[in-house]
């Protein structure tokens, strides 16, 4: 095994250093160049001096020296005496680094000496590697040409201070950023390891390192890194069961604190394993768990020795200094795990979303291409989800989602995809499969047995159904948009065909969704060529036989297929989002007619709007309707507004702010088809509402049908109850008009007084 420890050795001809340290050795060697020259020319107290400085110099631990011209110690102090070997100053003198030093040290040596000596310049503060033993030591040197009376330069005077120690601090600290710096880049944890382990045994010569990672199920150890450790041992350990004696590693990882064995062929924990390690002669081995934030065991990061011992205390601080680095690196990439999870999943379900879908799709087509295969993509849709989350509560239908989804993943494969699209809504997409219908369809029938079968939800069991809507490659498209589009239009065709059932895509819905976009496109163009009008039906007080409010209702003004009632057109206005720009067309039409007619000296009356829930909704709706009236002039007190009961339910507490609002500005609200939708009495009692409107369908069978009878009266007295006022719609005949006069009914509106009409033939009506 070849170790790469170049990354953390810096070149011999290293920067010059810039500390104290520095500034100390150039001033010292500064000195000491003068005291030497002045050796050599005697003066009086020459002997005193001598032995001073010789006293001093010996008692520097730093090496100092001076050299001749050829490179040959001239002095030498007791430091440099016996860092080279020798033991008595005189064995060094006259000796050159050739003699002492590896060729390659020496020729270094030499070369910075050569120009110190030709250029006359001094050196100072340079670091240089120095191989003297095994140990490579670091040192600081500088070198200033020795001269004599005349400056006449005769050799060098160097000194030098061992550094090794700070340059390993420095290297350490260089190689723990390095290493940060990979945890915070993303860098592949096996990467990361082996880049800590490395670092640790360029620290530590003679010393292997090993990260091993605990298992999923926290019961076993995995190889997480060992560069240096032998291949065939660290197979043999992979997948290792911790234990209260399974060595170092698994005993720490069992233990959850650090294992130091001083001896592996003695000690009782390495029991089982001494014989395995024998042949590889690793003696010792100290384990530190890799603990996570909170204190759980990640893993273990361990130290191998082919010498028994105990580590020293530097030994232990770096090992936990590693453990505590792998640490980071793990649970950095467990929460970048998780974060990529969240994503691309579904929290409820823990399915994959639509972004993991859009990725796969594509891929799923491509294979299919390839091999001739079918890919089945379906809709699906529980029934009735919206029933369960309101009668049940939201905990019973997360619940019942969860459920689903379990029982559909445990019917598809591992290649197969499910995905939660929205609320109740998922996509499933099976892959490679024969091309044959009835295989795909068989496997999509047993995803939908599977969601049929009853489920105990909230204490009650309960049965849900689903509708799906169902394409296959290459049959119904060729591109993820196309065929999700088809699915779509199958699905619509399963829930209008009454849910609970499975349909395939065929010609006809595409001629269908052909013919949507048609209409879709027609009436964006009406909107653009302002096609609509309004028309007017009449509001009639029982008591006093007066018009004293109009309903507007709008018509499609078609140029060729003439006037189009609205139930023709809405849904599709409301489902394409076009009803918004409609509705303000209404409303500011209507404002503006109503003042109109005020202006030209008819008696003033309410003129009521239909409101749609995609209005309603709208962020600025209060303010269209306080510009409506602005503009128009008209005073608020005419203007009312018909909301819906499922419009109110569909988010009860931002209707109430929203009907607040309104109330706000003088505008009257009434709640149109009254008795087909379903608000809670309690909830009907807080909407500050004036005018309940009867649903034509309760009015149409009076005074026949007694269940309609029934509903009608109690609808009057529950809105007399609330002090509302109330009107019935669809009046076409004198028993209702008396039936509702009989049960104190204020208002009708209906064919038997009027139809809908155009604005000029409602003022005739008006003014008679
Ligand atoms: P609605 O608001 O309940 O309007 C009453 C509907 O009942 C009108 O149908 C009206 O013509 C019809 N009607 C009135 N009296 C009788 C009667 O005696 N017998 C029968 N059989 N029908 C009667 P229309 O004009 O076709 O409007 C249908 C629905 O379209 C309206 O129901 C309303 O929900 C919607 N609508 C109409 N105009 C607008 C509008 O400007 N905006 C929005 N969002 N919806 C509108
Ligand atoms: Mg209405
Ligand atoms: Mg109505």
């Amino acid at each position: 095994m070849t170790k790469n420890f170049s990354r953390y050795r810096r070149d011999s001809g290293a920067a010059i250093a810039s500390n104290d340290d520095t500034q100390r050795l150039i001033a010292a060697s500064q000195r000491l160049a003068a005291e030497v020259s002045r050796m050599f020319s005697p003066e009086p107290d020459i002997a005193d001096r001598h032995y001073w400085l010789e006293t001093m110099m010996n008692h520097i631990p730093d090496y100092i020296y001076a050299k001749d011209l050829d490179g040959r110690f001239l002095i030498a102090n007791q430091a440099t005496v016996t860092e080279n070997g020798f033991r008595e100053a005189h064995e060094i003198v006259g000796k050159s680094d050739y003699d002492i030093h590896t060729l390659e040290n020496a020729r270094h040596f030499e070369q910075a000496e050569r120009r110190v000596i030709e250029t006359g310049e001094p050196i100072f503060g340079i670091e240089e590697l120095n191989a003297v033993s095994k140990d490579e030591r670091w040192l600081m040197t500088s070198k200033v040409p020795l001269r004599d009376k005349q400056g006449v330069t005769i050799g060098v005077v160097g000194i030098s201070r061992d550094i090794t120690d700070r340059k390993r601090a420095e290297r350490l600290l260089l190689g723990q950023a390095r290493l940060l710096e990979l945890i915070a880049t993303s860098t592949p944890l096996s990467e990361f390891f082996n880049e800590l382990i490395l670092m640790i045994e360029a620290h530590l010569p003679s010393i292997i390192g090993s990260i091993l990672l605990l298992s999923p199920d926290q019961r076993h150890l995995l190889t997480g890194a060992a560069p240096g450790l032998d291949s065939a041992y660290c197979a043999a350990i992979h997948g290792i069961a911790i234990g209260p004696k399974v060595g170092s590693c698994g005993t720490a990882a069992f233990r959850g604190e650090p294992v130091f064995v001083s001896d592996i062929q003695s000690d009782p924990l390495w029991e089982d394993y001494a014989e395995l390690v024998r042949p590889l002669g690793y003696r010792s081995c100290w384990s530190m768990p890799i603990l996570s934030y909170r204190g759980q065991v990640l893993g273990t990061f361990a130290l191998y020795s082919h010498q028994p011992g105990t580590p020293s205390v530097e030994q232990v601080d770096l090992i936990s200094m590693a453990a505590h680095l792998a640490g980071i690196a793990i649970e950095r990439r467990q929460s970048e795990e998780r974060i990529q999870f969240m994503a691309h999943h579904d929290a409820l379900t823990g399915l994959p979303n639509r972004a993991l879908f859009d990725e796969r799709v594509a891929s799923a087509l491509e294979q299919a291409r390839l091999t001739g295969q079918w890919v089945a993509l379906a809709f699906l849709d529980l029934d009735n989800f919206k029933l369960i989350n309101d009668t049940l509560g939201h905990h019973a239908g997360d619940e019942l989602l969860r459920v689903v989804a379990s029982r559909m993943l445990a019917c598809v494969r591992k290649s197969d995809m499910i995905v939660r699209v929205g609320g109740d809504e998922f996509i499933i997409l099976l892959n490679s499969l024969p091309p044959e219908a009835g295989v795909m369809l068989s496997r999509l029938e047993a995803i939908r047995a599977a969601i049929g079968a009853p489920v105990v939800l909230a204490g009650r069991s309960l049965q849900v159904s689903c509708s799906m809507g169902v394409v296959c490659y290459p049959e119904h498209g060729d591109i993820a948009a196309e065929l999700l589009a088809n699915a779509d239009s199958a699905m619509y065709r399963a829930k209008e065909v009454g849910r609970n059932n499975l349909q395939v895509f065929d010609a006809q819905m595409a001629a269908k969704a052909h013919e949507k976009l048609r209409r879709h496109e027609e009436l964006r163009d009406a909107v653009a060529r302002a096609e609509f009008v309004l028309h007017y039906q009449p509001q009639m007080n029982l008591k006093t036989g007066r018009i004293f409010a109009a309903e507007s209702l709008l018509r499609w003004q078609h140029p060729e297929r003439g006037l189009i009632s609205p139930g023709d057109f809405i849904p599709l206005a409301e489902e394409t989002g076009l009803i918004v720009p409609i509705g303000d067309w209404v409303l500011n039409e209507a404002c503006r007619q109503n003042k109109a007619w005020q202006d030209a000296g008819l008696p003033p009356i309410v003129v009521s709007v239909n409101v749609s829930a995609r209005q309603f909704k709208e962020r600025n709706w209060v303010s269209k309707v306080a510009e409506a009236l602005e503009d128009s002039g008209l005073e608020a007190c005419y203007l009312e507004l018909e909301l819906t009961e499922s419009l109110i339910m569909q988010d009860v507490v931002s209707a109430v702010a929203t009907m607040h609002e309104l109330e706000a500005l003088g505008v009257h609200l009434a709640i149109d088809d009254f008795g087909t939708g379903y608000s809670s009495l309690s909830a009907l009692k807080r909407f500050p509402v004036r005018r309940l409107k009867i649903d034509r369908s309760f009015v149409q069978d009076i005074p026949d049908d007694a269940d309609d009878r029934a509903i009608t009266g109690a609808i009057i007295s529950l809105a007399q109850k609330l002090q509302m006022q109330v009107i019935a719609e669809g009046v076409e005949t004198q028993e209702q008009v008396d039936f509702l006069a009989a049960s104190g009914c204020d208002d009708i509106q209906g064919y038997f007084f009027s139809r809908p009409v155009a604005p000029a033939a409602f003022v005739s009506l008006l003014a008679k």
